[in-house]
């Protein structure tokens, strides 16, 4: 994942370009569900795609959080997400390092 507006590749620093978007559903505090958009952007480097985190919505901010700190914690791998949901390594680093 990337921060919106941010358009270099967290793995190789290559160019990020608009790849495609997808409607993704996002569970808040109170149980309710919401679908947003958001958008994939390709490298033009190394071909990896990666999801554009928006700032702006604050339950997909929550939904995040709760990754972050249950790949901090240890609880969440790579097969608990899947593959596409994983943070790249470099991106983990960086939380566990905080
Ligand atoms: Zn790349």
């Amino acid at each position: 994942m990337v921060q919106k507006g941010i358009d270099i590749c967290p793995k190789c620093g290559g160019v990020l370009k608009y790849y495609d978007s997808t409607r993704r559903l996002v569970r808040t505090k109170h149980g309710r569900k919401n679908y947003i958009l958001i958008q994939r952007l390709r490298c033009t480097k190394c071909g990896s795609v990666h999801r554009e985190l928006p700032n702006d919505i604050l339950p997909y901010k929550h939904y995040d959080s709760e990754i972050i700190q249950g790949v901090i914690d240890g609880t969440i791998t790579s097969e608990t997400l899947g593959f596409e949901d994983y943070p790249c390594e470099i991106t983990m680093k960086r939380w566990k390092n905080h």
